[in-house]
């Protein structure tokens, strides 16, 4: 990787994540909130006329919530548990969206219950439950990805979502059933790098509108989900980049545009967090063997499960070295802490790392914001779920 901590964050972000991260145990997750604010700011300027429902899971963090909360933001949520949490933070029910399609009856009956109206749905049965359990509501169809051509470094496909030709009965289904056939969605697949996939979903839009409002039931929205990038060792285009194509795929199909919704999670909050981390050992296998094991506090059950496939490369690298000219750099497998062997976070993909590594040295994964802390383990052998710090206030005012 050739590129510096710097393409990352500025030379008063890092001081300030190196002060505050002094003599603090490790592992930890080290939140920005100001980056987070940075980036729904930078995507709702880019999109003005969309709704943000903010995918809750990428990172629930209380602090994140309110900050969102504060900037007016709504909230894509899965489970109720995820409601319940927003419920205690203050926010009212028009502000949140049950996008799981695969969801319990009677957690439907408890969204509507607390005065949820919106949900999403792919199949004939979750349909059924909300009209028994939640009547009149909006609901949203959602097209499957078929995973044709998916430049997603993290796909959403197959399992979610239902073909045009189902959608299509389904919406007058719902009609009949007393539910209120609202609009359409679909996720183009997590840290998608094509952006055109939005095009190829809008196309099925268009002609399912078309189609709908042939048989009297015209449509109101598009949720165009999430899928817009973080910085991870690949360079992306930027949100502002992503969203003008976007918005030339929605013009081009929607000359008059819908409602529109985005659902985003890992662009809003990935780029706020950094793990810090200590090597705890460097070995190799057999004394003829060149290969360079390298050993961190956290890995796959700590926190870095999106490393699965090893589909998430995170900038990697070592604070010793963050501040000198590179020292000599060697390939290395990359393993977290556990007795489990899959927990191996790169070995085809080559990381380098200085040659003269270190037990205790710190490293820095960065763009760990979304999807880590939530999915730590609780307990696998003993180690506890991620800790999570804010980066205090005070330390940003005093640059
Ligand atoms: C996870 C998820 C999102 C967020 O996707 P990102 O790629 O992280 O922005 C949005 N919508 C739904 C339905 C999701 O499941």
């Amino acid at each position: 990787m050739d590129k510096t901590i710097y393409n990352y964050l500025t030379p008063a972000e890092l001081h300030h994540i190196q002060e505050f991260s002094k003599n603090k145990e490790t592992p930890f997750l080290l939140i920005n909130l100001e980056k987070i604010a940075q980036k729904y700011n930078e995507l709702q300027q880019s999109l003005p006329y969309a709704k943000i429902y903010y995918a809750m899971k990428a990172n629930p963090q209380e602090e994140v919530i309110n900050l969102l909360k504060e900037h007016g933001t709504h909230f894509d949520i899965a489970s109720k548990y995820e409601m319940d949490q927003l419920f205690q933070q203050a926010i009212p029910p028009q502000h949140m969206s049950f996008g799981n399609t695969i969801k319990k009856s009677q957690d439907i009956a408890y969204a509507y219950q607390q005065g949820i109206r919106l949900f999403t749905t792919d199949s004939q049965m979750d349909l059924e439950h909300l009209a028994q359990h939640a009547p009149g509501s909006n609901i949203i169809f959602r097209i499957i990805s078929e995973g044709s051509g998916s430049f997603a470094d993290w796909p959403l496909s197959k399992k979610f979502g239902a073909h045009p030709d189902l959608i299509t009965t389904l919406i007058p289904k719902a009609k009949d059933l007393g539910l209120h056939p609202y609009g359409l969605s679909f996720h183009v697949g997590s840290q998608q790098r094509n952006i055109s996939e939005w095009d190829h979903f809008l196309t099925i839009c268009k002609s399912l509108f078309d189609q709908t409002s042939q048989q009297g039931i015209p449509l109101e929205a598009i949720d165009i989900g999430g899928g817009f990038p973080a910085q991870y060792i690949h360079t992306t285009p930027s949100i502002k980049e992503y969203a003008q194509g976007v918005h030339s795929y929605l013009k081009k199909h929607f000359p008059k545009l819908p409602e529109i919704i985005i659902e985003p999670g890992r662009s809003i909050t990935a780029d706020s967090g950094v793990i810090v981390s200590e090597v705890i050992l460097v070995s190799q296998k057999s004394p003829y063997s060149p290969d360079r094991w390298v050993y961190l506090d956290i890995g796959k059950f700590g926190g870095l499960i999106e490393t699965l496939d090893e589909s998430i490369k995170y900038p990697i690298f070592i604070e010793r070295y963050i501040n000198q000219p590179p020292p000599k750099t060697g390939e290395v497998f990359l393993a977290g802490p556990t007795c489990d062997s899959y927990d191996i976070m790169y070995e085809k993909f080559k990381y380098q790392l200085p040659l003269d590594l270190q037990s205790r040295d710190r490293a820095f994964i960065l763009t760990t914001g979304a999807y880590t802390q939530t999915y730590s383990s609780i307990c696998f052998n003993g180690f506890p779920p991620l800790k999570v710090y804010i980066l205090p206030k005070e330390i940003l005012a005093n640059q």
